[in-house]
C-alpha cells in the first residue's frame, strides 16, 4: 500500500487539532487540510468551559464520555504545558449554573434530575443549592439570585490558547498543518484515499472528517452521515477587573486574564458577521442581577460564532463501512471533549477501528431512525 500519509485529518479547528495531536503523539505520519483563516470557525469562537453538569439528555452514553473528558482533561493540560511551554488555565474545581427566581431552578433542578434517572447515565454529582449556601461559595452574587446547581465536575479554560497549543504541539510531533487546503472530493482506490484539494492531490491511507459543518456535505463522499443544524451564540467581554468569581457559570466567567464573559445566546441565525444588541441586552441584563458588580464595568468587545451542531446536539463518532479507513468526527463541546479526542479517539483511528464500547452510541446510524430527540446541550 502507498501512502503518502498515514492519516488525512480534514479541518483544522479544534476538533481536527485535538485529534491530530493525539495522532502525532503515537507516531501517526499525518496532514490536517483546512480552508483558509477568514471560514467560520466555532473554535474561535467560544465561550470555553469543560462543562459536565448539563449534557446527556436523551443519551446516558454522552453523560459518561462528559465525565471522561472532564477526569482526563488536568493530563490534556500538563501534557500540552511540558510539550509547549503555553498553559491553557485550566480550572476544574466546580461550576455553577444560577436562578433568578424559585421557578427557574425548579425547572433547572427537574431537567437535571431527569438527566440523572436515565439508565447508565454517569453521576455528574450535581447539587441544588439556595441563596445562602451559593453565597458561601460566590460572595459577590446579588439579592435575586435565589439558588442554583453546582458541578464539582465543571471547569473552563483558555480556549484560544489551547487551540494554540494544540497547534504548536502537533506541529512539533510532525504533524504536516495545510492552510488554504479544502477537500472539495474524497475517492478511495487501490488501499487509499484520495483528496482533491485547489493545491493537488493528497494521499493517505486513512482520513477523519473534522470540518465541522461541512461534515454534512463531506461524510456522504466515504459513505457516512452526518446532519447538523448548527446555531448562532452571542458573547459579551468586559474589561479586566480583580477576582471576583472562582466557579465559572454557565452563561458568566472570569477569565485567567481578569475579563468577564458573559455567554452565549442561541438563535437559528447563521451569520456571524453581525449581532443582534436586543439579545447581548438580555445577556448583560442578567449578568448585572446575578452579579451587581458587573454594572460598574464597561463592555470591551462582543462577537457572535456559529455552533458545530449535529442535528440531535450530540457528537457524532463513525467510521465507513463502504470505505474502510474513513471515519468522522464533529461534537458541539469540542472544547469539554478535547481531551477524549486526543487520548480515546485518535488511538481508535490509528488502530482502524472504533470501540463500540466507548463510542458506538455516537454514530450517524442513529440519523436513520425516525425521530432523534434529545439535546446534549441544556
Ligand atoms: C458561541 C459558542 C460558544 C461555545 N461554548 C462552548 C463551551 O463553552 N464549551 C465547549 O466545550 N464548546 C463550546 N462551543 C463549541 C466548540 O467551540 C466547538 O464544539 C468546537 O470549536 C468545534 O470545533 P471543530 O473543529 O469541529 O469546528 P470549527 O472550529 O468550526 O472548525 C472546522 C474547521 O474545518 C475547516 N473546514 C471546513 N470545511 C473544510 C473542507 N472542505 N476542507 C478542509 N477544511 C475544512 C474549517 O475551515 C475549520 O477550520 C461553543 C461554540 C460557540 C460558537
Amino acid at each position: 500500500m502507498r501512502n503518502d500519509y498515514d492519516i488525512a485529518v480534514v479541518g483544522g479547528g479544534l476538533l481536527g487539532s485535538a485529534i491530530a495531536w493525539g495522532l502525532g503523539r503515537i507516531g501517526q505520519r499525518v496532514v490536517v487540510l483546512d480552508e483558509g483563516d477568514v471560514t467560520k470557525r466555532a473554535s474561535r469562537a467560544n465561550f470555553a468551559l469543560v462543562w459536565v453538569q448539563s449534557k446527556g439528555l436523551g443519551m446516558p452514553a454522552y453523560t459518561v464520555w462528559t465525565v471522561r473528558a472532564s477526569e482526563t482533561w488536568a493530563q490534556l493540560a500538563a501534557d500540552l504545558k511540558d510539550q509547549t511551554g503555553l498553559d491553557v488555565g485550566l480550572q476544574r474545581n466546580g461550576g455553577f449554573h444560577l436562578a433568578l427566581s424559585e421557578g427557574e431552578l425548579e425547572q433547572r433542578a427537574n431537567t437535571l434530575k431527569r438527566l440523572h434517572n436515565q439508565i447508565g447515565a454517569a453521576d455528574y454529582q450535581v447539587e441544588v443549592m439556595d441563596h445562602d449556601r451559593v453565597a458561601a461559595m460566590l460572595p459577590a452574587i446579588g439579592p435575586e439570585v435565589v439558588g442554583g446547581t453546582f458541578c464539582p465536575l465543571d471547569g473552563h479554560v483558555n480556549s484560544l490558547r489551547s487551540f494554540r497549543a494544540f497547534h504548536t504541539g502537533f506541529k512539533a510531533f510532525g504533524v504536516d498543518y495545510r492552510p488554504e487546503h479544502p477537500v472539495t472530493a474524497i475517492a478511495q482506490s487501490g488501499g487509499e484515499f484520495r483528496l482533491t484539494t485547489p493545491k493537488g492531490e493528497i494521499r493517505a491511507g486513512k482520513v477523519v472528517l473534522a470540518a465541522g459543518n461541512a461534515n454534512e456535505t463531506l461524510a456522504p463522499m466515504v459513505g457516512l452521515k452526518a446532519p447538523m443544524g448548527p446555531t448562532r451564540g452571542q458573547i459579551v467581554v468586559t474589561e479586566r477587573t480583580m477576582p471576583f468569581l472562582p466557579h465559572p457559570l454557565t452563561t458568566i466567567r472570569q477569565t485567567d486574564e481578569g475579563t468577564v464573559m458573559i455567554g452565549d445566546s442561541k438563535e437559528d441565525l447563521l451569520d456571524d458577521s453581525g449581532l443582534d444588541l436586543s439579545i447581548s441586552t438580555v445577556m448583560a441584563d442578567r449578568a448585572r442581577r446575578t452579579f451587581p458588580l458587573l454594572g460598574r464595568l464597561n463592555v470591551v468587545r462582543t462577537w457572535s460564532g456559529i455552533r458545530v451542531m449535529p442535528k440531535d446536539g450530540f457528537p457524532v463518532y463513525d467510521q465507513s463501512e463502504s470505505h474502510p479507513g474513513a471515519f468522522v468526527a464533529c461534537c458541539h463541546s469540542g472544547v469539554t471533549l478535547a481531551s477524549n479526542h486526543a487520548y480515546a479517539l485518535a488511538p481508535m483511528i490509528a488502530a482502524g477501528q472504533l470501540d463500540a464500547a466507548q463510542v458506538g452510541a455516537f454514530t450517524g446510524r442513529r440519523f436513520d431512525a425516525a425521530a432523534t430527540t434529545g439535546s446534549g446541550y441544556y
